[in-house]
C-alpha cells in the first residue's frame, strides 16, 4: 500500500475474510483475571455449580484461561454474516469539520436490528443453549438492548427466550418492549409476582420501579426452577468478551488490509463487553510484547467504577445470588442517577477489563453526559449515524483527542468504538436539546458508604 493511497470511507472486509475463531485475551495476560467465587463458601466457582445456571459450553469459555483461539462455529458465522464484518469507517467529514490532522475511524456495530453490539453474544449464547438441547433461556434487561439482541438471536434458533425487564423502561421504553414481543419474547416487568423474589420485594416495596439487580434475581430464580432453562448475561462475563473479540479481530484485520496502525484505541465502559472485544487483539499484542497502544475506557461520570471504584470481590448483581467477581466496583448497593446511557449503569466492571486497567495496560477517563450528548449531536450532524448515548461516551474522548492533535499538530491515528444507534434513546435527546438535562455525579461520602458494605473475601 502506497502512503498516499486514499482510504476508501467505508472499509469493508469481505465475508470470507471474517474472523474464523474468536480471541481469549485471558491466554496472553500474565495475570489472569481473578476466579468468580461462590458467595457462600467463599471458594472458586466450579464448573459444577455453575452449570446449575449458565450453558454447559458457555462455562468452560468462562472458566478456560489458556485457549487463545476458539473456533466460532459454523452456525454463528452464518448468523454474523446476515450484519457482518459490520464496516470500519474513515470519519473524514469529523476531521474536517475539527480541522484536525488526526486520523479518526470507528467501528460501527449499529447495524443490525437490535442496534448493538450485543447481538454478537446473543447469538452465540443462544446457540450454545440449543446445542445442549434446553428449550429456553432467561434473562434481564434494563435498557433493553441486550433483551432485544436475545429474542432476535432465540427466534432465529426457535429458542424460547423470557425477559425480566425493570419496571420503569418497561413502561417509558415500549418500543423496545414491543420489538422484543415481535420476536417472540415473553416480556415480563420486574419486579413481578411471578418469581418468589419478586413477590418479595413486592411485599416489601409495592410501589418500586424496579432495579436491574432485582431484575437479574428474578431471572436467576426463573431459569434454575424451569426444566430445560438457562441464564444468560449480556455483559461482564468472560465469555461476553470473548465473543465480543469478533469487534477487534475484524478491526484489526480491516486496519492490516491498508497499513493503517493505531496509536489511541477508545471504547466506552459499562460491564465492559464492547471495550474488551474491540481492544483484545491490540492488548494480545501489548501482552506479548510486540507492539504498543495507548488504550482509554470511557464511563459516565455518574457512574465511575474504573475511575473512582475499588478493585475488590463483590456481588454482580443487587440481590447478591450471583457470584463473586474480583472487579472494579462501587459496591453492588450504589444506585446510580438516572443517567440516560442505561448500558453504562452499572456497578462493577469485566473482570478482564478490570485486570488489563490494574495492570496499567489501559487508561480510564469518566465524563458527565450533558459534554456526551454535546459530541453526540455534534456527530450526528457531522457523520450522519446518530449514536447510542452510551456510544457518545467514546465519541467524546475521540473528539476531544483529535482536538488535542489539532493544538500539537501530531496525526495521530485514533480508532473508536461505535456501539450502536439511539434511535430508542430520542426522549434523552429530548431532554437534551430541552436544556434539562443535568449531570448528577456522586461525592466521596456516597462511594464511601457504598464501597464500604462490599463482601469480606479471603483472597
Ligand atoms: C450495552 C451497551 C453498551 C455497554 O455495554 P458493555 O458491555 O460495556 O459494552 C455500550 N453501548 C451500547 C450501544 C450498548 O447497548
Amino acid at each position: 500500500m502506497t502512503a498516499n493511497t486514499k482510504i476508501p470511507y467505508k472499509i469493508y472486509l469481505e465475508e470470507n475474510e471474517m474472523p474464523q475463531a474468536w480471541y481469549n485475551v485471558r491466554a496472553d495476560m500474565q495475570n489472569k483475571p481473578a476466579p468468580l467465587r461462590n458467595p457462600g463458601t467463599g471458594q472458586p466457582m466450579t464448573a459444577a455449580e455453575l452449570e446449575g445456571v449458565f450453558c454447559r459450553e458457555l462455562v468452560q469459555q468462562e472458566l478456560d484461561n489458556t485457549t487463545a483461539y476458539i473456533p466460532i462455529p459454523q452456525e454463528i458465522r452464518d448468523f454474523y454474516k446476515m450484519y457482518r464484518p459490520s464496516p470500519l469507517v474513515r470519519a473524514y467529514c469529523l476531521e474536517e469539520k475539527l480541522q484536525t490532522p488526526a486520523k479518526i475511524y470507528y467501528k460501527f456495530e449499529g447495524n443490525n436490528t437490535s442496534g448493538s453490539h450485543k447481538l454478537n453474544s446473543a447469538i452465540a449464547q443462544a446457540y450454545y443453549a440449543k446445542r445442549q438441547g434446553l428449550r429456553g433461556v432467561t434473562t434481564e434487561t434494563g435498557a433493553g438492548q441486550w433483551g432485544t439482541a436475545l429474542s432476535m438471536a432465540c427466534a432465529y434458533l426457535g429458542l424460547d427466550c423470557q425477559v425480566y425487564m425493570v419496571k420503569c423502561s418497561y413502561e417509558q421504553k415500549p418500543f423496545r418492549r414491543e420489538v422484543m414481543r415481535t420476536y417472540g419474547a415473553k416480556v415480563t416487568p420486574s419486579p413481578s409476582n411471578t418469581t418468589q423474589v419478586g413477590r418479595k420485594i413486592l411485599a416489601e416495596h409495592p410501589d418500586t420501579t424496579g432495579s436491574l439487580g432485582c431484575a437479574i434475581s428474578e431471572a436467576v430464580e426463573a431459569a434454575v426452577s424451569q426444566e430445560g432453562y438457562r441464564y444468560v448475561l449480556g455483559s461482564v462475563l468472560n465469555q461476553v468478551l470473548l465473543h465480543q473479540s469478533v469487534i477487534g479481530l475484524e478491526t484489526k484485520a480491516a486496519m492490516e488490509k491498508y497499513g493503517i496502525r493505531a496509536d489511541i484505541i477508545i471504547g466506552c465502559a459499562g460491564g465492559g463487553s464492547n471495550l474488551g472485544g474491540l481492544i483484545s487483539p491490540f492488548a494480545g499484542e501489548m501482552l506479548r510484547g510486540e507492539r504498543d497502544y495507548r488504550i482509554i475506557a470511557v464511563e459516565p461520570a455518574s457512574c465511575p467504577s474504573l475511575t473512582r471504584g475499588k478493585f475488590a470481590y463483590d456481588f454482580c448483581d443487587t440481590g447478591m445470588v450471583c457470584p463473586l467477581a474480583k472487579m472494579y466496583t462501587l459496591g453492588s448497593g450504589f444506585i446510580p442517577s438516572a443517567n440516560h446511557a442505561g448500558g453504562l449503569r452499572y456497578h462493577g466492571m469485566s473482570g478482564i477489563v478490570s485486570q488489563l486497567y490494574h495492570d496499567g495496560l489501559l487508561e480510564a477517563v469518566s465524563v458527565e453526559q450533558t459534554k456526551v450528548f454535546e459530541a453526540a449531536e455534534y456527530f450526528a450532524r457531522v457523520e450522519g449515524i446518530l449514536p447510542a448515548p452510551e456510544s457518545s461516551h467514546a465519541i467524546r474522548v475521540a473528539i476531544d483527542e483529535a482536538v488535542k492533535c489539532r493544538e500539537t499538530g501530531e496525526a495521530k491515528t485514533i480508532v473508536f468504538g461505535l456501539t450502536g444507534t439511539g434511535y430508542f434513546d430520542m426522549v434523552a435527546y429530548e431532554k437534551y436539546n430541552n436544556g434539562e438535562m443535568s449531570d448528577r455525579i456522586p461525592t466521596d461520602e456516597e462511594l464511601a458508604a457504598s464501597l464500604a458494605q462490599l463482601p469480606k473475601v479471603a483472597e
